[in-house]
């Protein structure tokens, strides 16, 4: 599979390769697929509207990402909340560096807004997320750039980093905005905000309505005023944010940060894939029955 990501697959082999080096070919290693949690996704949701031999020729689909913290908070929230797996259906926002979105229905993530890499859907630190195809070719010819050249553009210099000139930090964003009255700044997170917002609007449709939105990630879990600037204008689909609680859930704090009136709860929950990762791989190697 390194064809299908070649800046990743290497270096997860090379791991694997290094610590058997250290403790010797009898101890097995499990590899934890970011994008397993998203084989639940149907066809109509992971294909793209291209021919349809090329992705029978070359795999070109849609796979999503951050499969893990997807499954590991809407995990928690069931253990939180008591709902049953089978009638978990929420929307799951990990926004970090990476961010990506995802509608799970029956405890099945049924999509995902990263696609065939990581570089399509949300705003993020320095990936652009969703934009017209045909930009690349115009800006390669405008800017003679080659195609890996806008594909580094793209992956490393946009997002937040790209439209506010100034970081690809979420934290240093929010300060220049709210300290510096920085025009950029405030457009990068307004930008942010809006995608995501957007893709909310587009699960809640996809799933017909949801019982819940988890914000998770460094900027889902520490970030009152951007979880507050995403709810606002979601009034419509019954969230409202309680602005006390909203402001308490950061720092690893975990809970609800709507009213008890809202008839669209949203949480907080700090992601915790390194713990799904050791219990998958003790799943595996002791062939325990699975849990999630
Ligand atoms: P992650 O990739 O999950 O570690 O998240 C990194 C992002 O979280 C960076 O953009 C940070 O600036 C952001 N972040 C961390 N703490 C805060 C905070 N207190 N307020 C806003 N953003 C934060």
């Amino acid at each position: 599979m390194i064809d299908l990501a070649p800046l990743h697959n290497p270096h997860n082999l090379r791991g694997i390769a290094a610590s058997r080096a250290v403790l010797g070919a009898d101890v097995p290693h499990v590899a934890v697929f970011d994008t397993a949690f998203h084989h639940t996704i149907p066809e109509r949701a992971y294909l793209y509207a291209i021919p349809y031999q090329l992705y029978r020729r070359h795999k070109v689909r849609r796979y999503g990402f951050h499969g893990t913290s997807h499954r590991y908070v809407a995990y928690r929230w069931r253990e939180l909340t008591g709902v049953p797996r089978d009638r978990t259906r929420i929307i799951t926002l990990h926004l970090g560096n990476g961010c990506s979105a995802c509608a799970i229905d029956g405890g099945n993530s049924i999509d995902t807004s990263m696609g065939f890499t990581p570089l399509e859907g949300l705003v993020m630190g320095t990936r652009s997320g969703d934009l017209d195809p045909a930009v690349l070719e115009y800006l390669g010819a405008k800017e003679g750039l080659s195609p890996s050249d806008v594909d580094n553009l793209l992956n490393k210099q946009s997002g937040l980093l790209g439209l506010s000139g100034l970081t690809n930090d979420m934290r240093e964003l929010l300060a220049e905005a709210d300290e510096n009255d920085d025009r950029r700044a405030r457009l990068a997170i307004d930008i942010f905000c809006y995608r995501a917002r957007k893709y909310i609007g587009a699960y809640l449709a996809a799933l017909g309505g949801a019982d819940a939105i988890v914000f998770a990630g460094g900027i889902g879990e520490n970030s009152a005023e951007i979880r507050a600037q995403i709810c606002d204008g979601l009034g419509w689909a019954g969230v409202e944010v309680d602005e006390a609680a909203n402001a308490r859930m950061v720092g690893g704090a975990e809970g609800r940060i709507t009213t008890e009136s809202a008839r669209l709860a949203v949480w907080v929950i700090p992601t915790d894939e390194e713990l799904l990762i050791a219990r998958d791989t003790y799943r595996v190697v002791t062939g325990a029955a699975a849990r999630f």
